[in-house]
């Protein structure tokens, strides 16, 4: 899905990074996260018909677009992005699409599997080919699926044998509808208002509920340097700035692994606030050297090749560099390089296009 839409939305960059470093006031968008007002240029693209500016929140770290696009936004400007949100298995039958579904999928379940009781109600915001509904009914859950494209929704509901309901998670009402759990998959990095939705996401679960969230990390990504940006993705969040969303949406982290590229992984449990660790935030000058280094790296370490070669992305890819959980998870929370203080953050800017 992803490779799709960074393909549609094609970024550029716009000669050499040159603009590293430069502080830039005023802000169109406080950092959603920790509020902080004051960011730094990481890179800009053009995608589509518009220019992204990609910043750093000095507060926290977060790497977010700013000034971001709205949903009706960037609807507007390019209808295909969120088109694209449909699933390639829902064309695509071939082998080698399921294969690919398949390896995805393996990559979540061994997380997710231990936290999931006969019986669970699972809600998965944005089910696309419906691999993970599959795989849920199958072990004796009882999940839900929410697909914006109402014509996927439908043919995965029939397929499947589930609820599929169409619809953005933003405008899906629920009506006092609990469930034990709530998976998404790559699609934290696609909302508007992450923490909200959070949030949303943690009303939405009984006592005792958790969510599992997979989404790329800026500080290892996996495409090359063209397409890490790109018109689709709002945020790019590295293991600590979604601890950190996490924490101020009001969970608790449980797990936690990295891969050696591409994605992040977290399992977190609603906790109440006085249970939760304060996440130490990620130094933002070591995310726009991380980038740097990743860009530098992507050419000489020859990985647009081995990142498609199946046999090096199981093994150099794909390998977990660093799982995390119970105490060992905690401590690397607190770590006390730098503290995250929210009382020092500045005042919440208004945001120009939230409206
Ligand atoms: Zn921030």
């Amino acid at each position: 899905m992803r490779d799709d839409l960074d393909a549609l939305a094609g970024p550029r960059r716009l000669g050499p990074p040159a603009r590293f470093g430069h502080v830039v006031m005023p802000t169109p968008r406080s950092c959603p996260i920790c509020i902080a007002a004051e960011f730094i240029d990481v890179e800009r693209v053009i995608a589509s018909t518009h220019t992204l500016d990609i910043v750093v929140c000095t507060g926290c770290g977060l790497v977010y677009v700013n000034p971001m696009l709205t949903n009706a936004e960037k609807d507007a400007v390019c209808p295909a992005v969120r088109q694209l949100h449909r699933s390639r298995a829902f064309e695509k039958t071939d082998d080698s699409a399921l294969a690919h579904a398949q390896r995805r999928l393996q990559r979540c379940i061994d997380l997710i599997t231990p936290h999931v009781r006969a019986g669970a109600e699972v809600l998965e915001i944005g089910s696309g080919d419906g691999a993970m509904l599959r795989f849920l009914k199958d072990i004796g859950a009882r999940p839900t699926g929410i697909d914006i494209d109402a014509a996927s929704a439908a043919s995965m509901r029939e397929a499947i044998g589930v609820p599929i309901l169409a619809g953005a998670f933003e405008d899906i009402e629920f009506h006092g509808k609990k469930f034990d759990a709530v998976v998404l998959v790559h699609l934290i990095e696609h909302f508007f208002e992450p923490v909200a939705m959070l949030r949303r996401i943690r009303d939405l679960l009984k006592p005792g509920g958790w969510v599992f969230v997979e989404t790329p990390n800026i500080m290892r990504p996996k495409v090359g340097p063209r397409r890490v940006f790109s018109l689709a993705h709002n945020y790019h969040f590295s293991p600590r700035t979604l601890a950190l969303a996490f924490h101020k949406a009001g969970f608790a982290c449980t797990a936690l692994r990295e891969f050696r590229r591409d994605s992040i992984q977290i399992v977190a449990h609603a906790a109440a606030d006085a249970a939760l660790p304060l996440p130490m935030v990620e130094p933002w000058q070591e995310v726009i050297a991380a980038i740097k280094r990743y860009q530098r790296r992507y050419l000489t370490t020859g990985q647009f090749i081995w990142r498609k070669l199946p046999w090096f992305k199981e093994r150099l890819m794909y390998q977990p560099r660093r799982m995390l959980s119970g105490m060992q998870l905690r401590d690397w929370l607190v770590n006390p390089r730098i503290r995250f203080k929210p009382d020092g953050a500045p005042a919440l800017v208004r945001a120009q296009l939230a409206s």
